[in-house]
């Protein structure tokens, strides 16, 4: 029983009003949201709701925040863990605690069952890296097995995130497990705006500080080095002892941001 306390759902309410931007995402899982609130409507009809939803996309682009604001817009519990935490667990264990994570989850329907960084642990079978990790591949079948076991009318929502779809075994994209796919980029100019709204909100601003200007000067940020450039900002103006956050905090901010962010990561995608 212990081992079902580690699944406990956070109670942290997110709602889709907290995510900026991702206009797509947002309405493909709209289909989720409907099906959780009231699963009868959609078995009445006979309709199938996908059991497994991949979010793919680089990091930092909300794919953790819309999953858990489509379990906040339900009014579901949400269940989550990462993908890495099964590989680093003793020999043996992997395959049990995907077990009990998919009877929790089950026991708790109608729910979501998050799985970040899914690539950890669903690499391609057999690939030889690291010498043909049994353990791992144990892992994957079992979720693979799972999946196949529970009626699409269980009303448990399985989400997977990854940055790295190209290196996922294809046995996870079959019909019946993550169907699914959702393509999350990094935000446009006006998903920027929208994000800079969002953290903005949290924080003081001076008049002098236009959120459409920083959004133009901070192409290629995803929304987690949007959150963060604001919190810097907010920290420059506390450090510079101001009343409010003013636009040559977010200046420096940025300035420090771009700065030690490695060019190579800024590079790719
Ligand atoms: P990773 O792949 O690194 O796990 P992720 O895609 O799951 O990243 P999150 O962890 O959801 O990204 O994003 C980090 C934080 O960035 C969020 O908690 C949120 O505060 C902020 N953020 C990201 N995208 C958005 C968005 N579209 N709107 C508002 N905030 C956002």
């Amino acid at each position: 029983k212990s081992q079902a306390k580690r699944f406990r759902p956070s109670d942290q309410q997110t709602t889709f009003d907290d995510v900026a931007g991702m206009e797509h995402a947002k309405q493909e899982l709209q289909e989720v949201v409907e099906f959780l609130k009231e699963p009868a409507k959609f078995q009445r009809l006979g309709a199938e709701i996908p059991k497994g939803v991949l979010l793919m996309g680089p990091p930092g682009t909300g794919k953790t925040l819309v999953a858990r604001a489509v379990a906040g817009e339900a009014g579901v519990p949400f269940y989550s863990i990462n993908g890495s935490e099964f590989i680093q667990m003793f020999v043996g264990v992997g395959a049990s605690r995907v077990r009990d994570m998919f009877r929790t989850a089950k026991e708790n329907a109608p729910c979501i069952l998050f799985i970040d960084e899914i690539d950890a642990v669903g690499r391609i079978r057999g690939a030889g890296v690291g010498g043909g990790h049994d353990e791992r591949e144990q892992t994957l079948n079992q979720i693979l097995s799972e999946m196949d076991g529970f009626e699409s009318s269980a009303a448990v929502i399985v989400i997977a995130a990854t940055n790295r779809p190209d290196v996922l075994d294809p046995a996870l994209l079959r019909p019946g497990r993550f169907d699914r796919h959702v393509t999350i980029d990094r935000p446009s100019r006006d998903g920027r705006v929208g994000i800079l709204k969002v953290h903005a909100a949290k924080i003081k601003l001076a008049d002098d500080v236009d959120l459409q200007d920083v959004a133009n000067g901070t192409i290629g940020f995803s929304g987690a080095e949007l959150k963060n450039l604001v919190n810097e900002a907010a920290l420059i103006a506390v450090r510079e002892g101001k009343n409010a956050v003013d636009s040559d905090d977010f200046d420096s901010a940025r300035d420090k941001i771009t700065m030690g962010v490695p060019r190579e990561e800024k590079m790719t995608q």
